[in-house]
């Protein structure tokens, strides 16, 4: 039912425009063109946050149907990894489209748009009845989920939605994503000679390496895990350092769990900070809070429904990593993710399966129609 040549011909396309996070502005405009044309679409742009700076702009459309239900949110992101300049996508005999190797390819997201610009394309030219659409594509996903953040709700028609952005066979379904905290953490001792008084001190970073001693990191439990990816303290060696500071983070897919792991981290600091008879300062940031749908929740639901009417065989799973769906579901939406046909994203093998971008396109038809 799909234009096939059509749709891999835009693939390709978007892949070319370079649209690293912080630089979207040439995808933020080709975007925009795209879905002009698009018969009766409503397409307006949001600024992200302060907290995010990019030349680009959330791109958001609006397209009433004619269907009755709820209407239904799509969404992808605009802005890619690095090393995501000059991208030359290689469609390989074996129906796999690769980057020439030296870049990722920029399948995450563009083969998610791609397929939205597919399913609304074809509605339209065969005038098929749907359901009233709503498409955000954002920007700063990459960076923090900065666009979806940005994104005031209250504007949106949509309550309900597809994040087309994982990778996968399509029938690749993610219903729960674990909730992060991110953390920094510093202690602070007391500077001293280190030949001579080096009594006179308190070394932060042995008062750091003991608090570290401590924490349990890494794999926690099965839905928890805890990281410190950055230790920072540069003093000469004769003097005792007053400063040593940590970043980490935590992820779980229970809130109860992600609060303890936290609250496990920042008190192995403070016992270390205190026996040192240093002190400590310490800040948590919320990057976004885990979700977690049944299969009878009408997103869910509606979608397992038209995997059937496709003969896909649905893979319902909870995934370990936060998408734009975690912004949204926290903002009291209900979103789940869904697979495009992408594989090893953000990785310079990155690759697409072409033909699964079609099935992928073909599901998306089906749940729009119906
Ligand atoms: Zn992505």
């Amino acid at each position: 039912m799909i234009n096939k040549e059509r749709e891999l011909d835009l693939f390709l396309s978007l892949v070319k425009i370079d649209s690293e996070s912080g630089n979207e502005r040439a995808m933020c405009e080709r975007l925009q063109e795209l879905a002009s044309e698009i018969e009766g679409a409503e397409i307006r742009t949001e600024e992200a946050g302060d907290f995010y700076t990019t030349n680009g702009k959330n791109v958001i459309v609006w397209i009433k149907g004619s269907l009755p239900g709820e209407p239904v949110l799509l969404s992808s992101h605009m802005d890619t990894v690095v090393p995501g300049n000059g991208i030359r996508p290689v469609v390989g005999e074996d129906g796999i489209v690769r980057s020439s190797g030296d870049t990722i390819l920029a399948a995450d997201d563009k083969a998610g748009i791609s397929e939205i610009f597919e399913a609304i394309r074809t509605i339209k030219e065969k005038g098929l009845p749907h359901r009233d659409i709503e498409i955000i594509f954002s920007v700063g996903e990459e960076q923090g989920l900065y666009g979806a953040k940005s994104i005031d709700v209250s504007k949106l028609h949509a309550r309900q939605g597809y994040i087309l952005d994982t990778g996968g066979t399509p029938g690749r379904v993610i219903t729960c994503q674990p909730g992060q905290y991110s953390f920094t953490a510093k202690i602070i001792g007391k500077r001293a000679h280190a030949g001579n008084q080096p009594e006179a001190g308190v070394s932060a970073i042995q008062a750091m390496a003991k608090a570290i001693a401590e924490m349990k990191l890494l794999r926690v439990d099965e839905i928890t895990t805890c990281n410190i990816g950055s230790i920072e303290a540069k003093f000469p060696t004769n003097i005792v350092p007053d400063e040593c500071v940590i970043k980490g983070e935590v992820r779980s897919r229970d809130k109860e769990r992600l609060d303890a792991q936290e609250r496990h981290v920042y008190d192995c600091l403070k016992k270390a900070a205190d026996e040192a008879g240093a002190s400590l300062e310490y800040e948590k940031t919320v990057k976004y809070l885990a979700y977690k749908m049944e299969d009878d929740v009408p997103v869910v639901k509606e979608f397992l429904d038209a995997l059937k009417r496709q003969g896909v065989e649905p893979c319902v799973e909870g995934a370990g990593g936060g998408s734009d769906a975690n912004v949204y579901n926290q903002k009291g939406m209900q979103c789940i993710v869904v697979a495009t046909g992408m594989r090893g994203g953000h990785a310079l093998d990155e690759h697409l399966y072409i033909e699964e971008m079609y099935k992928a396109t073909e599901i998306l038809i089906d749940v729009l129609t119906h």
